[in-house]
């Protein structure tokens, strides 16, 4: 019985390799993608379309009466798991507390968005910036004044998208 098995299963493989089975299937296959609509996208002329939560640079966001946000609590440099935040701060003039330094080394930052989650006033964000670069290591070390200038340069994206994030809360 097993004998006769084991001679169908040959006489089978040779069949399969005489009418080419496997590649008649495979170009078959190839065929069906040949005709199908194209999902190649031809960057940078054309763009994928981008979440609102999209975690790309980062930013640190001002209130509208350009006051900083940051009240330097320190829980984004506490929850990030990179360590790649680093913050110092001091009292002002008014009793307020706010950051003298607050930087961001992106060659360490695995873009989680963990510090935006826990930041208590919505003051560091991860804007949907992705085309960036740095040519030097140096040139991903952010600090305060930068992190500013990219919430400056980027709160009318970055408001809109929370509030378009308020719908579903
Ligand atoms: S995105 Fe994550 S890794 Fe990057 S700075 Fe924020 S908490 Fe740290
Ligand atoms: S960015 Fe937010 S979480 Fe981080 S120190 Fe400032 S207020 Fe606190």
């Amino acid at each position: 019985m097993g004998a006769i098995s084991e001679f169908v299963t040959k006489c089978k493989q040779v069949v399969n390799s005489l009418f080419l089975k496997e590649l008649c299937k495979g170009l078959s296959v190839t065929g069906w993608y040949f005709f199908q609509p194209k999902i190649t996208v031809q960057y940078p002329e054309e763009k994928t379309p981008q979440s609102r939560r999209f975690r790309g640079l980062h930013a640190l966001r001002r209130y509208p009466n350009g006051e900083e946000r940051c009240i330097a609590c320190k829980l984004c440099e506490a929850i990030c798991p990179a360590m790649a935040i680093t913050i110092e701060s001091d009292q002002r003039d008014d009793g307020s507390r706010r950051t003298t330094r607050y930087d961001i080394d992106l060659t360490k930052c695995i873009f989680c968005g963990f510090c935006e989650e826990a930041c208590p006033v919505d003051a560091i964000v991860e804007t949907r910036v992705f085309e960036y670069h740095g040519e030097a290591r140096g040139d991903l070390y952010y600090t305060k004044p930068m992190l500013l200038a990219n919430g400056d340069r980027y709160e009318t994206q970055i408001a809109a998208d929370r509030a378009g994030d308020a719908q579903y809360r």
